[in-house]
């Protein structure tokens, strides 16, 4: 008998059973992301091309939380996915993420 084969696990899938959520329904989650500490929506299926009518809600939904955590027009979208190119999400920045995040504590 083999040993099981180590499953690769994607990290979006993963975090979607320990991040604590702002924001959820039957299409997507919106958290922080962990890496970042900025809100983040994330599709709740793991793939990287939702139909698009998905794609507005969740930047619809992602919009909203992150107008209340860092205010109206305090923030942009940013869709590009670097770390987890095949998993669809979408994080909300503020100008001052990469400081808060990286700079001096
Ligand atoms: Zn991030
Ligand atoms: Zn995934």
């Amino acid at each position: 008998m083999t040993a099981p084969e180590p499953t690769p696990e994607c990290e979006l899938c993963e975090a979607a059973k320990i991040t604590e959520w702002f924001y959820e329904d039957d299409t997507c989650w919106v958290a922080d992301c962990e890496v970042c500490d900025v809100p983040m929506v994330v599709w709740k299926f793991h793939g990287n091309e939702p139909p698009e009518s998905e794609v507005e809600h969740m930047l619809a939904r992602l919009g909203s939380v992150a107008d209340d955590r860092l205010g109206l027009d305090g923030w942009s979208f940013d869709r590009v996915m670097r770390q987890i190119p095949d998993h669809f999400h979408a994080h909300a920045r503020d100008p001052n993420w990469w400081f808060r995040r990286f700079g001096r504590k």
